[in-house]
């Protein structure tokens, strides 16, 4: 398995398996098999609410053998109910409960938003905190801690952008080491790429299939799609491949992480197989031609009814939904 190497010299594999939407009943199995085809990495996190299943998959996987947990790299998030410093460790100790395993290898800030304590989405404005009631950087303090106690090897961030990261860089005492966020070729985010190379800082692509398994409420009318963009299926044919191994082999040649997820075996081994494919020169640049700062997952979810965040205070420049405007 291809893999990056972090400051500090820990691997990441490049290609991991992620869990989003993957329901208690179906997760179990797709980590179990996910493990016997060969994936190393999974992305978790406590807003998927299937991390107790995916422990279970993971122990049982463990207990079977060969694999141990240094063999392993395990990601999952900090919600947006505790980013309060008191409340960091906490929240990743109960991951670590549900995963049955004693730390992470990357622990991120889900999102930089604030709900109240308790609140697991919210049901009105009142449910939000404003940013600043609890600044990024005392979040990431407590974060730090849980590097030095060895609950997690490596910390980062998903969802930022350019400013907020630039800002948490600025002060950070221990360096982001892994930004997540959505990128598929409707999505480059050039600007983001070539900073967090200046930085260091590794990219994962999420979404990087098109989501198509959200939430209806989250989608939007004409929304591009992805694995049916002819000039993806054109390479795809050349090669031989499947729309879906061009757009990961795609985020794999831009030296970003790839998380597809799935739950269905066969496609576990095709998205695994396309860490193999390589795309020529010409399929990058017919690729290059798709930006469109297209946001599938636009955070919209997060705005309107009394909340203090807009899609502008998200994104800021770097937001565009396809000439919709900012809310
Ligand atoms: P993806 O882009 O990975 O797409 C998942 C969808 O694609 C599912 O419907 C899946 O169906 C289908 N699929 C999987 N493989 C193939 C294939 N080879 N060909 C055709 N369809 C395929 O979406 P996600 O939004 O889930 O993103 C991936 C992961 O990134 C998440 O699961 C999560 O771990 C992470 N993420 C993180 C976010 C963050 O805020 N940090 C936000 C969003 C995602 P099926 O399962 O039936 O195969």
């Amino acid at each position: 398995m291809h893999s990056y190497t972090l400051q500090g010299g820990g691997r990441m594999p490049a290609l991991g398996l992620g869990t989003w939407k993957s329901a208690p009943g179906e997760v179990y199995a797709a980590v179990r098999e996910a493990l016997a085809v060969g994936y190393r990495h999974i992305d978790c996190a406590p807003a998927y609410q299937n991390e107790p299943e995916v422990g279970r998959a993971l122990a049982e996987a463990l207990a079977a053998g060969p694999l141990s947990r240094a063999d392993l790299w395990l990601t999952s998030k900090l919600w947006n109910d505790a980013h309060g410093p008191d409340q960091v460790r906490l929240a990743l100790e109960r991951t670590l409960h549900d995963l049955r395993t004693d730390y992470l290898d990357l622990f991120l800030i889900h999102w930089p938003v604030l709900f109240r304590p308790g609140v697991a989405f919210p049901r009105s404005g009142n449910d939000y905190l404003p940013l600043e009631s609890i600044p990024l950087l005392d979040t990431w303090r407590a974060m730090e801690d849980c590097v030095a106690v060895g609950l997690t090897r490596y910390i980062g961030v998903c969802n930022f952008n350019i400013a907020k990261l630039d800002a948490l860089c600025a002060q950070a005492a221990i360096q982001p080491a892994v930004q997540q966020i959505e990128l598929h070729p409707c999505l480059q985010q050039p600007a983001m790429l070539d900073f967090c190379q200046n930085r260091g800082i590794l990219l994962t692509a999420y979404s990087l299939l098109g989501s198509a398994d959200r939430p209806a409420g989250m989608k939007k009318k004409d929304e591009p799609n992805l694995l049916s963009d002819p000039v993806i299926t054109t390479i795809a044919a050349k090669k031989g491949a499947t729309p879906g191994q061009v757009l990961i082999a795609w985020a794999l040649a831009r030296g970003t992480v790839a998380i597809p997820k799935t739950v269905r075996p066969e496609r576990l081994r095709e998205n695994l197989a396309a860490a193999d494919l390589r795309l020529d020169a010409s399929d990058l640049a017919a690729i290059s031609e798709l930006d469109r700062g297209y946001r599938l997952v636009d955070g919209a979810f997060f705005t309107g009814g009394g909340s203090p965040y807009t899609l502008a205070s998200l994104w800021d420049e770097e937001h565009r939904t396809g000439g919709q405007g900012l809310h």
